[in-house]
């Protein structure tokens, strides 16, 4: 009931969620041609604002999308949905920006007339997963997107294989879909990155068949500042379900542990994986940005 009455950011103002409306010409839905970022809003500001505005910013160029609003422009229409829901925690704030409305059907991007669409949608939400119980995943049959056909550099809007593997984790009555790449190593959850613990090391998969995290770069850099052990590397799903530990990261979920992969406990008992979830959980609120 607290996000029935949230005012919504779309283009140059706001509206009424039951207003807030995009065209049927939009791009988003002629053809998923859209980028997005998703931002955690704490007292003291939001997590790595600056990377997910240049994460953004790099997808829409990489698209070739045109009259793309500069980090200060998303800033300010950040803080006034903000200050229009009097949010300032326990918020979570859904970043679109589309390539914009067409004059007719179709996917060429020549058909766009009036530039880039942003919305921004924030609707308080808690954590997405009980960090402390963890999470149960499956192994997904829909690999993870190979950068020969779509780089995983782009945080785009097609997210249907991910969301197939989702359905399979729902079917299976599971958190989360564990995808692989095309080469059968493990690349990322459906929505979160992954690391696991070996011999005193932290390991989590390159990052060529998985979004390349702001979270997964946060725990990098805590574990490189903080003298503990961290490599990428191929990581097979047998190597993940013997792991000392193992756990999921991303800005909707922080840090997670990963208890049960297809019906196998994962061990749990690791004291550097505790490590890591206390370095992350003492240094986030330090990560965070004010929008004004
Ligand atoms: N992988 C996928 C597929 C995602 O959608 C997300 C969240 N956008 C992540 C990983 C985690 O990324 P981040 O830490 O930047 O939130």
């Amino acid at each position: 009931p607290k996000n029935d009455n949230i005012q919504v950011y779309i283009k140059d103002r706001l509206f009424h969620r039951n207003e807030a409306k995009i065209s049927v010409f939009d791009s988003a839905v002629q053809g998923g041609d859209a980028v997005w970022e998703g931002l955690r809003v704490y007292p003291e500001g939001i997590v790595c604002l600056d990377k997910h505005l240049t994460r953004l910013h790099e997808s829409a160029k990489t698209l070739a999308f045109v009259d793309i609003p500069s980090k200060t422009e998303i800033k300010k229409a950040i803080k006034q949905t903000l200050d229009a829901n009097g949010m300032n925690d326990d918020t979570h704030i859904r970043l679109t920006l589309t390539r914009g409305e067409k004059i007719t059907s179709g996917m060429d991007p020549r058909l766009n007339q009036s530039g880039s669409c942003l919305i921004v949608l924030a609707e308080w939400k808690p954590l997405v997963y009980d960090n402390k119980s963890g999470i149960k995943v499956i192994s997904s049959s829909q690999r993870r997107n190979a950068p020969q056909f779509l780089d995983s550099k782009i945080h785009h809007n097609n997210l249907l294989n991910n969301i197939i593997a989702k359905i399979q984790a729902n079917v299976a009555g599971k958190d989360a879909g564990l995808m692989l790449d095309e080469r059968g190593f493990v690349a990322e959850l459906n929505g979160s990155n992954v690391f696991m613990v070996k011999n005193n090391t932290v390991y989590t998969p390159f990052a060529h068949a998985c979004l390349p995290g702001i979270t997964r770069n946060t725990v990098i850099d805590l574990c490189k500042n903080n003298g503990v052990k961290i490599k990428e590397a191929d990581l097979s799903l047998s190597e993940f379900i013997n792991a000392e530990g193992a756990f999921a990261t991303g800005t909707m979920g922080e840090l997670t542990p990963m208890v049960e992969i297809d019906g196998r406990d994962v061990n749990r008992d690791c004291v550097l994986m505790d490590k890591v979830l206390m370095l992350f959980k003492d240094n986030i609120k330090g990560l965070c940005e004010s929008v004004n």
